[in-house]
Protein backbone atom coordinates (compact mmCIF):
# COMPACT_ATOMS: atom_id res chain seq x y z
CA UNK A 1 0.00 0.00 0.00
CA UNK A 2 1.19 3.66 -0.66
CA UNK A 3 2.06 5.35 2.02
CA UNK A 4 -1.24 7.60 3.30
CA UNK A 5 -0.56 11.27 3.66
CA UNK A 6 -2.89 14.09 4.59
CA UNK A 7 -2.17 15.80 1.34
CA UNK A 8 -0.12 13.72 -1.74
CA UNK A 9 1.19 16.53 -3.28
CA UNK A 10 3.54 15.10 -4.53
CA UNK A 11 1.28 12.05 -6.20
CA UNK A 12 -0.91 14.85 -7.61
CA UNK A 13 2.56 16.30 -8.70
CA UNK A 14 3.29 13.34 -10.54
CA UNK A 15 0.07 13.04 -12.73
CA UNK A 16 1.17 15.66 -14.03
CA UNK A 17 4.65 16.32 -14.23
CA UNK A 18 5.55 16.56 -17.76
CA UNK A 19 2.97 19.80 -18.49
CA UNK A 20 4.36 21.70 -15.04
CA UNK A 21 7.99 20.96 -15.55
CA UNK A 22 7.12 22.51 -19.09
CA UNK A 23 5.10 25.58 -17.64
CA UNK A 24 8.01 26.48 -15.41
CA UNK A 25 10.84 26.02 -18.02
CA UNK A 26 8.89 27.89 -20.01
CA UNK A 27 9.06 30.87 -17.29
CA UNK A 28 13.13 30.05 -16.32
CA UNK A 29 13.66 30.44 -20.90
CA UNK A 30 11.37 33.92 -20.81
CA UNK A 31 13.26 35.17 -17.43
CA UNK A 32 10.41 37.27 -16.32
CA UNK A 33 9.70 35.78 -13.06
CA UNK A 34 7.14 38.61 -11.28
CA UNK A 35 4.42 40.50 -13.83
CA UNK A 36 4.67 38.35 -16.58
CA UNK A 37 1.86 37.09 -18.78
CA UNK A 38 1.86 34.39 -16.99
CA UNK A 39 0.01 35.70 -13.91
CA UNK A 40 -2.71 37.68 -16.67
CA UNK A 41 -3.46 34.93 -18.28
CA UNK A 42 -4.06 32.97 -14.73
CA UNK A 43 -6.25 35.79 -14.13
CA UNK A 44 -8.19 35.79 -17.03
CA UNK A 45 -8.69 31.94 -16.67
CA UNK A 46 -9.66 31.71 -13.01
CA UNK A 47 -12.15 34.41 -13.89
CA UNK A 48 -13.92 32.62 -16.95
CA UNK A 49 -13.65 29.32 -15.14
CA UNK A 50 -15.63 31.12 -11.71
CA UNK A 51 -17.53 33.57 -13.71
CA UNK A 52 -16.86 36.61 -12.12
CA UNK A 53 -15.42 39.71 -14.08
CA UNK A 54 -12.07 40.04 -12.08
CA UNK A 55 -9.39 38.32 -10.46
CA UNK A 56 -6.68 40.17 -8.91
CA UNK A 57 -3.92 37.95 -7.85
CA UNK A 58 -1.85 38.84 -5.19
CA UNK A 59 1.15 37.06 -2.75
CA UNK A 60 -1.07 34.80 -0.39
CA UNK A 61 -4.33 34.71 0.72
CA UNK A 62 -4.27 36.50 4.42
CA UNK A 63 -2.71 39.45 1.95
CA UNK A 64 -6.03 39.08 0.25
CA UNK A 65 -8.45 39.00 2.73
CA UNK A 66 -6.09 42.44 4.06
CA UNK A 67 -6.08 44.00 1.15
CA UNK A 68 -10.10 43.05 0.65
CA UNK A 69 -10.53 45.32 3.99
CA UNK A 70 -8.44 48.32 2.93
CA UNK A 71 -10.11 48.69 -0.33
CA UNK A 72 -13.12 50.01 1.60
CA UNK A 73 -12.12 52.36 2.97
CA UNK A 74 -13.00 51.70 6.82
CA UNK A 75 -12.20 53.63 10.37
CA UNK A 76 -10.85 52.62 13.21
CA UNK A 77 -13.45 50.80 15.19
CA UNK A 78 -15.42 49.29 12.55
CA UNK A 79 -16.61 45.85 12.86
CA UNK A 80 -16.06 42.98 10.66
CA UNK A 81 -17.83 39.46 11.70
CA UNK A 82 -16.73 36.56 10.68
CA UNK A 83 -17.14 33.13 11.94
CA UNK A 84 -14.95 31.90 15.47
CA UNK A 85 -14.61 27.63 14.16
CA UNK A 86 -11.94 29.12 11.42
CA UNK A 87 -8.66 29.58 10.88
CA UNK A 88 -7.12 32.89 11.91
CA UNK A 89 -6.48 35.28 9.04
CA UNK A 90 -10.01 37.06 8.71
CA UNK A 91 -9.72 37.70 12.42
CA UNK A 92 -5.64 38.57 12.05
CA UNK A 93 -6.48 41.00 9.43
CA UNK A 94 -9.42 42.44 10.81
CA UNK A 95 -7.59 43.38 13.88
CA UNK A 96 -3.91 44.57 12.04
CA UNK A 97 -6.28 47.32 10.70
CA UNK A 98 -7.37 48.69 13.50
CA UNK A 99 -10.83 47.36 12.62
CA UNK A 100 -12.64 45.06 15.59
CA UNK A 101 -13.29 41.67 14.94
CA UNK A 102 -16.24 40.41 15.87
CA UNK A 103 -16.70 36.61 15.99
CA UNK A 104 -19.72 34.53 15.91
CA UNK A 105 -20.85 31.34 16.85
CA UNK A 106 -21.10 28.25 13.52
CA UNK A 107 -23.63 24.94 12.79
CA UNK A 108 -22.56 22.16 14.43
CA UNK A 109 -23.35 20.22 11.43
CA UNK A 110 -21.77 22.17 8.50
CA UNK A 111 -19.23 23.57 10.49
CA UNK A 112 -20.61 27.31 8.47
CA UNK A 113 -21.72 30.70 10.22
CA UNK A 114 -24.53 30.19 12.19
CA UNK A 115 -27.12 32.99 10.86
CA UNK A 116 -28.94 33.25 14.40
CA UNK A 117 -25.83 34.31 15.89
CA UNK A 118 -24.66 36.24 12.76
CA UNK A 119 -27.93 38.44 13.04
CA UNK A 120 -27.29 38.62 16.97
CA UNK A 121 -23.95 40.43 16.31
CA UNK A 122 -24.64 42.98 14.11
CA UNK A 123 -24.32 46.59 14.99
CA UNK A 124 -24.60 50.17 13.85
CA UNK A 125 -20.76 49.49 13.39
CA UNK A 126 -20.81 46.16 11.27
CA UNK A 127 -19.06 47.15 7.74
CA UNK A 128 -18.18 44.06 6.69
CA UNK A 129 -19.28 40.14 7.10
CA UNK A 130 -16.50 37.42 6.29
CA UNK A 131 -18.08 34.00 5.81
CA UNK A 132 -15.76 31.42 5.51
CA UNK A 133 -16.69 28.77 3.51
CA UNK A 134 -14.78 26.25 5.60
CA UNK A 135 -13.88 22.43 4.52
CA UNK A 136 -15.21 23.09 1.05
CA UNK A 137 -18.68 23.89 1.28
CA UNK A 138 -20.53 27.20 1.20
CA UNK A 139 -21.82 29.16 4.05
CA UNK A 140 -25.32 29.90 4.04
CA UNK A 141 -25.23 32.88 1.35
CA UNK A 142 -28.70 33.33 0.96
CA UNK A 143 -29.21 34.42 4.24
CA UNK A 144 -25.67 36.05 4.34
CA UNK A 145 -26.34 38.52 1.59
CA UNK A 146 -30.15 39.20 2.63
CA UNK A 147 -28.81 40.24 6.16
CA UNK A 148 -26.22 42.38 4.43
CA UNK A 149 -27.93 44.23 1.85
CA UNK A 150 -30.59 44.63 4.08
CA UNK A 151 -28.24 46.70 6.19
CA UNK A 152 -25.63 48.03 3.77
CA UNK A 153 -23.03 45.99 4.84
CA UNK A 154 -20.17 44.47 2.66
CA UNK A 155 -19.75 40.57 2.09
CA UNK A 156 -15.90 39.38 1.55
CA UNK A 157 -16.29 35.51 0.88
CA UNK A 158 -13.06 33.71 2.48
CA UNK A 159 -13.33 30.55 -0.46
CA UNK A 160 -10.09 29.21 0.23
CA UNK A 161 -11.12 25.80 1.32
CA UNK A 162 -13.98 25.89 -1.38
CA UNK A 163 -12.57 26.89 -4.87
CA UNK A 164 -14.79 25.10 -7.51
CA UNK A 165 -17.46 24.46 -4.90
CA UNK A 166 -21.11 25.61 -6.86
CA UNK A 167 -23.65 27.31 -4.54
CA UNK A 168 -27.70 27.18 -5.90
CA UNK A 169 -29.43 30.55 -5.17
CA UNK A 170 -32.86 30.50 -4.47
CA UNK A 171 -33.45 32.22 -6.94
CA UNK A 172 -32.49 29.04 -8.52
CA UNK A 173 -29.31 30.43 -10.34
CA UNK A 174 -25.82 28.04 -9.99
CA UNK A 175 -22.91 30.19 -9.14
CA UNK A 176 -19.53 28.97 -8.58
CA UNK A 177 -18.13 30.03 -4.86
CA UNK A 178 -16.27 33.26 -4.65
CA UNK A 179 -18.87 34.86 -6.94
CA UNK A 180 -21.71 35.98 -4.50
CA UNK A 181 -20.00 38.67 -2.06
CA UNK A 182 -19.28 42.34 -3.08
CA UNK A 183 -15.11 40.43 -3.04
CA UNK A 184 -13.82 37.07 -2.77
CA UNK A 185 -10.35 35.85 -1.53
CA UNK A 186 -8.83 32.78 -2.31
CA UNK A 187 -5.09 31.09 -0.95
CA UNK A 188 -2.85 29.03 -3.27
CA UNK A 189 -0.94 27.46 -0.35
CA UNK A 190 -0.11 24.40 -1.35
CA UNK A 191 -2.41 22.00 0.12
CA UNK A 192 -5.48 24.03 -0.57
CA UNK A 193 -8.12 22.41 -3.38
CA UNK A 194 -6.11 24.64 -6.01
CA UNK A 195 -2.57 25.07 -4.77
CA UNK A 196 1.11 26.43 -6.18
CA UNK A 197 4.34 25.66 -5.36
CA UNK A 198 4.61 28.32 -2.83
CA UNK A 199 2.66 30.85 -1.53
CA UNK A 200 0.03 32.14 -3.93
CA UNK A 201 -3.62 34.23 -3.32
CA UNK A 202 -6.29 35.80 -5.24
CA UNK A 203 -9.23 38.13 -4.79
CA UNK A 204 -12.59 38.10 -7.27
CA UNK A 205 -15.07 41.02 -7.95
CA UNK A 206 -17.36 41.89 -10.77
CA UNK A 207 -17.07 45.54 -9.58
CA UNK A 208 -14.87 46.93 -12.12
CA UNK A 209 -13.94 50.18 -9.91
CA UNK A 210 -13.19 48.56 -7.20
CA UNK A 211 -10.99 45.72 -8.92
CA UNK A 212 -8.85 49.04 -9.90
CA UNK A 213 -8.58 49.62 -6.07
CA UNK A 214 -7.51 45.97 -5.04
CA UNK A 215 -5.13 45.86 -7.70
CA UNK A 216 -3.37 49.38 -7.41
CA UNK A 217 -3.26 48.23 -3.42
CA UNK A 218 -1.26 45.39 -4.49
CA UNK A 219 1.36 47.57 -5.69
CA UNK A 220 2.05 50.06 -3.11
CA UNK A 221 -1.12 51.90 -3.97
CA UNK A 222 0.49 52.92 -7.33
CA UNK A 223 -1.88 53.84 -10.18
CA UNK A 224 0.29 55.39 -12.66
CA UNK A 225 3.84 54.73 -12.31
CA UNK A 226 5.84 56.50 -9.21
CA UNK A 227 2.47 58.36 -8.26
CA UNK A 228 1.01 56.58 -5.03
CA UNK A 229 -2.77 57.40 -4.39
CA UNK A 230 -3.12 54.63 -1.81
CA UNK A 231 -1.61 53.57 1.24
CA UNK A 232 -1.03 49.51 -0.51
CA UNK A 233 1.31 46.75 0.19
CA UNK A 234 3.85 45.14 -1.91
CA UNK A 235 1.57 41.46 -2.73
CA UNK A 236 1.96 39.84 -5.69
CA UNK A 237 1.57 35.85 -7.06
CA UNK A 238 5.20 34.95 -9.40
CA UNK A 239 5.22 34.15 -12.66
CA UNK A 240 6.37 30.78 -11.85
CA UNK A 241 3.64 30.34 -9.49
CA UNK A 242 1.20 31.26 -11.96
CA UNK A 243 2.32 29.04 -14.57
CA UNK A 244 1.91 26.42 -12.24
CA UNK A 245 -1.42 27.02 -10.97
CA UNK A 246 -2.17 27.49 -14.96
CA UNK A 247 -1.98 23.56 -15.41
CA UNK A 248 -3.99 22.52 -12.38
CA UNK A 249 -6.96 25.17 -12.99
CA UNK A 250 -7.10 22.98 -16.04
CA UNK A 251 -7.61 19.51 -13.79
CA UNK A 252 -9.58 21.31 -10.71
CA UNK A 253 -12.70 19.74 -11.71
CA UNK A 254 -11.23 16.44 -11.53
CA UNK A 255 -9.36 17.05 -8.26
CA UNK A 256 -12.81 17.93 -6.53
CA UNK A 257 -14.41 14.75 -8.21
CA UNK A 258 -11.69 12.73 -6.48
CA UNK A 259 -12.14 14.55 -3.23
CA UNK A 260 -16.19 14.17 -3.64
CA UNK A 261 -15.32 9.74 -4.14
CA UNK A 262 -13.30 9.85 -1.08
CA UNK A 263 -15.57 11.28 0.68
CA UNK A 264 -18.35 9.08 -0.10
CA UNK A 265 -16.19 6.04 0.70
CA UNK A 266 -15.84 7.21 3.85
CA UNK A 267 -19.51 8.76 4.48
CA UNK A 268 -20.39 4.80 3.20
CA UNK A 269 -17.86 3.14 5.88
CA UNK A 270 -18.40 5.34 8.85
CA UNK A 271 -21.78 6.53 8.90
CA UNK A 272 -23.54 4.08 10.79
CA UNK A 273 -20.59 3.63 13.47
CA UNK A 274 -21.61 4.86 17.02
CA UNK A 275 -20.08 7.97 18.39
CA UNK A 276 -18.61 8.88 14.78
CA UNK A 277 -20.78 11.81 13.05
CA UNK A 278 -19.90 11.91 9.53
CA UNK A 279 -19.64 15.77 7.72
CA UNK A 280 -23.52 16.56 7.56
CA UNK A 281 -23.80 18.31 3.91
CA UNK A 282 -26.01 21.88 2.98
CA UNK A 283 -28.96 21.20 0.14
CA UNK A 284 -27.82 24.35 -1.07
CA UNK A 285 -24.24 24.17 -2.14
CA UNK A 286 -21.34 20.76 -3.57
CA UNK A 287 -18.69 20.22 -1.67
CA UNK A 288 -15.34 20.26 -2.37
CA UNK A 289 -13.90 18.73 0.86
CA UNK A 290 -10.75 20.44 1.42
CA UNK A 291 -11.07 18.34 4.62
CA UNK A 292 -13.22 15.51 5.42
CA UNK A 293 -13.87 16.39 9.11
CA UNK A 294 -15.66 13.68 11.55
CA UNK A 295 -16.99 14.58 14.82
CA UNK A 296 -16.23 12.06 17.84
CA UNK A 297 -19.01 11.37 20.82
CA UNK A 298 -18.13 9.89 23.78
CA UNK A 299 -14.35 8.03 21.73
CA UNK A 300 -10.83 9.31 23.20
CA UNK A 301 -9.90 11.66 20.45
CA UNK A 302 -6.27 11.64 21.29
CA UNK A 303 -6.10 7.92 21.71
CA UNK A 304 -7.51 7.27 17.91
CA UNK A 305 -5.33 9.53 16.59
CA UNK A 306 -2.41 7.80 18.76
CA UNK A 307 -3.86 4.65 17.28
CA UNK A 308 -3.95 5.51 13.46
CA UNK A 309 -0.41 7.01 13.97
CA UNK A 310 0.63 3.84 15.11
CA UNK A 311 -0.90 2.40 11.93
CA UNK A 312 0.91 5.03 9.79
CA UNK A 313 -2.11 6.74 9.17
CA UNK A 314 -2.40 10.44 10.03
CA UNK A 315 -5.18 12.56 10.97
CA UNK A 316 -5.63 16.33 12.32
CA UNK A 317 -7.43 18.34 14.22
CA UNK A 318 -9.17 21.33 12.24
CA UNK A 319 -9.18 23.11 14.40
CA UNK A 320 -7.61 22.85 18.50
CA UNK A 321 -8.69 25.68 19.93
CA UNK A 322 -11.33 28.47 19.25
CA UNK A 323 -9.92 32.02 18.14
CA UNK A 324 -11.92 34.07 21.14
CA UNK A 325 -9.66 32.28 23.28
CA UNK A 326 -6.29 32.53 21.89
CA UNK A 327 -3.70 35.16 23.81
CA UNK A 328 -3.51 37.52 21.10
CA UNK A 329 -7.53 38.33 21.12
CA UNK A 330 -7.77 38.30 24.86
CA UNK A 331 -8.16 41.94 24.38
CA UNK A 332 -12.03 41.69 22.66
CA UNK A 333 -13.30 40.17 25.79
CA UNK A 334 -14.50 37.26 25.29
CA UNK A 335 -15.17 34.38 27.73
CA UNK A 336 -15.24 30.61 27.52
CA UNK A 337 -18.60 29.69 27.28
CA UNK A 338 -19.22 32.20 24.95
CA UNK A 339 -19.42 30.04 21.67
CA UNK A 340 -20.44 27.15 22.39
CA UNK A 341 -21.12 24.96 19.04
CA UNK A 342 -17.32 26.21 18.66
CA UNK A 343 -15.86 25.03 22.05
CA UNK A 344 -17.42 21.29 21.30
CA UNK A 345 -16.24 21.06 17.88
CA UNK A 346 -12.82 22.26 18.60
CA UNK A 347 -13.37 19.45 21.68
CA UNK A 348 -14.47 16.51 18.78
CA UNK A 349 -13.10 17.24 15.44
CA UNK A 350 -11.05 14.88 13.50
CA UNK A 351 -10.05 15.27 10.11
CA UNK A 352 -9.18 12.01 7.97
CA UNK A 353 -6.31 11.81 4.82
CA UNK A 354 -8.25 13.79 2.38
CA UNK A 355 -6.56 14.29 -1.38
CA UNK A 356 -7.00 13.61 -4.78
CA UNK A 357 -4.96 11.00 -4.71
CA UNK A 358 -6.68 8.51 -2.23
CA UNK A 359 -7.03 4.72 -3.27
CA UNK A 360 -9.75 2.12 -2.45
CA UNK A 361 -6.69 -0.02 -0.42
CA UNK A 362 -5.91 3.69 1.40
CA UNK A 363 -9.28 4.44 2.63
CA UNK A 364 -10.35 0.59 3.23
CA UNK A 365 -6.89 0.39 6.00
CA UNK A 366 -8.11 3.97 7.04
CA UNK A 367 -11.45 2.93 7.86
CA UNK A 368 -10.71 -0.24 9.12
CA UNK A 369 -8.70 1.26 11.46
CA UNK A 370 -11.04 3.36 12.34
CA UNK A 371 -14.00 1.06 13.37
CA UNK A 372 -11.09 -1.59 14.84
CA UNK A 373 -10.83 0.98 17.57
CA UNK A 374 -14.34 2.36 17.94
CA UNK A 375 -16.08 -1.03 18.36
CA UNK A 376 -12.59 -3.47 18.77
CA UNK A 377 -14.34 -7.15 18.27
CA UNK A 378 -14.03 -9.14 21.43
C1 LIG B 1 -5.48 28.92 4.11
C2 LIG B 1 -6.52 29.84 4.55
C3 LIG B 1 -6.32 31.23 4.59
C4 LIG B 1 -4.97 31.87 4.43
O1 LIG B 1 -4.32 31.64 3.25
P1 LIG B 1 -2.73 31.83 3.18
O2 LIG B 1 -2.45 31.74 1.74
O3 LIG B 1 -2.10 30.74 3.98
O4 LIG B 1 -2.43 33.18 3.74
C5 LIG B 1 -7.38 32.04 4.95
N1 LIG B 1 -8.57 31.54 5.24
C6 LIG B 1 -8.81 30.22 5.21
C7 LIG B 1 -10.18 29.71 5.55
C8 LIG B 1 -7.80 29.33 4.89
O5 LIG B 1 -8.04 28.01 4.89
Amino acid sequence: MKKIAMVDLLGQYQRVKPDIDQAIQRVLDSAVFVKGSEVKDFENELAAYLGVKHVIACGNGTDALQICLMALGLKPGDEVITPNFTFISTVEVSALLGLKPVLVDVESGTFNMDIASLERAITPKTKVIIPVHLFGQCANMDEILRIAAERGITVIEDVAQALSADYTLRIGKKVKAGTMGRMACTSFFPSKNLGCFGDGGAIMTNDSELAGTLSAITHHGMRKRYYYDLTGVNSRLDNIQAAILRVKLRHLDEYSAARNEAARYYDHALGSIKGITIPERSAFTTHVFHQYTIKLNEIDREALMKHLESRGIPSMIYYPFPCHLQQAFKYLNYREGDFPVTEALCKSVLSLPMHTEMDEEQLNFICNSIIEFVSPKS
